[in-house]
């Protein structure tokens, strides 16, 4: 009996790590590089989502013990606002992403969702709650229709045609000969950067989460198709509680607030002109960028 028992029992375990491998698509967003698991707390209750509100108390984490990467952080996100982190490489934007969706636990201060320690809220409920537009969309070997009504599988077919136009992607879509069953992905039809993150974006849109972390690519898209989902971005993270990666400074000169951060501390901290006004690095970073905009015009 033991004998048939062991390879059974290895082949659930088996079962259960494909379905969670393949449920879980945000695990395969580049915000996350490998991480260790993290349980529900035995108590843990579903999130009681009010209006969003994010806090960050505290905050400090290593991914290994003797290298910390944020140093006591405390920031809120507002229910409905936008606050946006931007620094050199490194200076651990990401991180914060990656802690708010809880793929790592802090290890000191907390984080709160309305109120609510993430530490004691089912995962499920906290990753149904926060959408993200990753840098990099995973897209399945499946159709396209499928990679969008990923977002929400039990939407209508209106609900996905309606926001693949949100997204600007369904004109591209009903001109394709095999139209919304092409197979999209490393075996279908490889799309370009910028039809990826509006599959990302429609995705989204039919998530349609109380709070929304942007990455912004790093990668370089056509200048045209980068203004453009640009501002489909901002449009989607203006009703949203909204984290925004951002690398490019433009994206973020209408956030609440922007956190200027430098080797995982928040060095400075304000709206587009205080920033400025302030004459540190968010302006010499600013000043930076604008002559590389010239440069390349
Ligand atoms: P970028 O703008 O390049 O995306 P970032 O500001 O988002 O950078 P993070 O990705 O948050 O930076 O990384 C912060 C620091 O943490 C970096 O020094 C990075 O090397 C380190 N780091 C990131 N992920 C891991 C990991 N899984 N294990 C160990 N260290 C990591």
């Amino acid at each position: 009996l033991l004998q048939m028992f062991q390879p059974l029992s290895f082949l659930g375990v088996m079962y259960r790590q494909i379905k969670q491998s393949m449920t879980d698509v945000e695990r395969m967003f580049t915000l996350l590089h490998s991480p260790k698991e993290v349980e529900d707390a035995p108590d843990a209750r579903p999130l009681a989502v009010a209006g969003g509100e994010v806090k960050f108390e505290h905050v400090s984490f290593a991914y290994n013990a003797d290298r910390p990467i944020l140093h006591d952080l405390s920031f809120t996100i507002p229910a409905g606002k936008t606050v946006a982190a931007v620094g050199a490489s490194g200076a651990g934007k990401s991180t914060l992403a990656r802690l708010l969706f809880r793929f790592y636990d802090v290890n000191q201060g907390g984080i709160r969702i309305d109120g609510q320690d993430i530490r004691h809220i089912s995962q499920d409920s906290l990753r149904a709650a926060i959408g993200v537009v990753p840098q990099d969309t995973v897209l399945f070997n499946d159709s396209i229709y499928y990679n969008i009504a990923y977002g929400r599988p039990d939407a209508t077919r209106d609900e996905v045609i309606a926001a693949a136009r949100a997204a600007h992607i369904l004109n591209f879509i009903e001109i394709l000969p095999q139209g919304w069953d092409t197979v999209v992905g490393e075996r279908g039809l490889k799309l370009s950067g910028g039809e990826k993150q509006r599959v990302a974006i429609a995705r989204t849109l039919l998530k349609n989460p109380v709070i929304l972390i942007l990455d912004e690519a790093t990668s370089a898209l056509d200048t045209k198709t980068e203004k453009a989902i640009q501002a489909e971005l901002l449009e989607i993270a203006r009703s949203r509680t909204s984290l925004i990666i951002a690398h490019r400074l433009s994206t973020v000169v209408e956030a609440d607030e922007i956190l200027v951060m430098d080797a995982g501390r928040i060095v400075e901290r304000g709206r587009h002109p205080e920033l400025l006004a302030k004459d540190g690095l968010y302006a010499h970073m600013w000043a930076l960028q604008q002559q590389a905009e010239e440069e390349t015009a």
